[in-house]
């Protein structure tokens, strides 16, 4: 059984994401990106005990930098996950 919430989310994985949403480019410098040109780092903070959080759920986020020009996305591995698992889905039928 597959977790989505532990499963790695390789470089490769996040390219096609980024492609999937045609998120070619970088916002800051317009260059077009491939698998060459970021780096991906997973981060994880645990959310604080804010009022509408009930549970102190720990946030996972990929870091996703520009080679060229150093920019920094954030997107959340978890809707990353998701997308996957759904074109897995969408690859099976
Ligand atoms: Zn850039």
């Amino acid at each position: 059984m597959t977790d989505t919430q532990s499963r790695e989310i390789t470089k490769a994985d996040v390219d096609k994401f980024l492609f999937g949403k045609h998120l070619t480019s970088c916002a800051v410098c317009g260059r077009f990106r491939s698998k060459c040109d970021l780096d991906v780092h997973t981060l994880s903070c645990q959310r604080g005990a804010t009022p509408d959080c009930s549970s102190s759920s720990t946030l996972n986020v990929l870091m996703i930098v520009c080679h060229n020009c150093g920019a920094i996305e954030f997107h959340d591995r978890t809707i990353i996950a998701k997308w996957l698992d759904s074109q897995r889905v969408t690859q099976l039928v």
